[in-house]
């Protein structure tokens, strides 16, 4: 078993290996321990650069790209940032070190209700967990100056792209579900969106609806 202060290196190293360069992301990510959010026979694996499964037939996504896709969305303190896709709440938690307040929702009760208690337990207060149909985003406390979308749609929801403040940027992995997808960096202009293709990437598909747990 190797010991926290060498774990947390050489899971930090790791991050940086793959791309993950920006002080603060890096900062954020030492600060939250991935293992707060894995359960089980997998919590032991939570420093591996892996997706791992987590409750609802669910993941919680590989740190790397969790790194690149938090640097990518270039958040700054004064942000308030919407997060489709709670699942464990390790991204919503990350984000948190980095915004203003966060809001985050997943179409499983139960994946919130779990994540809450996680949040609560880090002292984590300005996170703001709730179950919803992520794909309709958050009209009343819209708008958004970043959004970040960690299930993927075919492409990105009109409602989300209406709710992102002007200059603002949303980051979303699009494509088919059982294929690879592509990671995009949108931003939104006075007069219309930029669109930046990133990185293929692989997450679990936007479903509509609430889920039945
Ligand atoms: N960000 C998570 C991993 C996300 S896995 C983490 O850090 O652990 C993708 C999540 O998106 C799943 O929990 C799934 O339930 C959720 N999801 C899929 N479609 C959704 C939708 N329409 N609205 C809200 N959440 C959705």
């Amino acid at each position: 078993m190797t010991e926290p202060a060498e774990r947390k290196m050489r899971f930090l190293y790791g991050l940086r290996s793959k791309g993950v360069t920006d002080a603060r992301v890096l900062t954020a990510m030492e600060r939250i321990d991935r293992g707060a959010f894995v359960r089980g026979i997998f919590a032991e694996r939570a420093y591996e650069d892996m997706p791992l499964p987590i409750a609802c037939g669910q993941t919680i996504s590989q740190p790397s790209v969790v790194g690149l896709m938090t640097q990518a969305l270039a958040v700054s303190p004064r942000d308030k940032v919407l997060e489709v896709g709670t699942g464990s709440g390790y991204q919503a938690a990350i984000l948190s070190q980095l915004a203003r307040r966060v809001y985050t929702v997943d179409r499983h009760r139960r994946l919130v209700r779990e994540a809450e208690a996680v949040f609560q337990s880090l002292g984590l207060t300005n996170i703001t967990a709730i179950a919803a149909d992520g794909s309709h985003g958050l009209p009343d406390q819209a708008p958004f100056d970043r959004i970040l979308v960690t299930a993927a749609p075919e492409d990105p929801p009109g409602p989300l792209l209406a709710q992102l403040r002007i200059g603002g940027i949303m980051v979303v992995p699009v494509g088919q579900s059982d294929t690879v997808q592509s990671l995009i960096k949108v931003t939104r202009q006075p007069h219309g969106y930029d669109y930046d293709e990133l990185r293929p990437v692989r997450f679990v598909p936007l479903v509509e609806g609430l889920a039945q747990d």
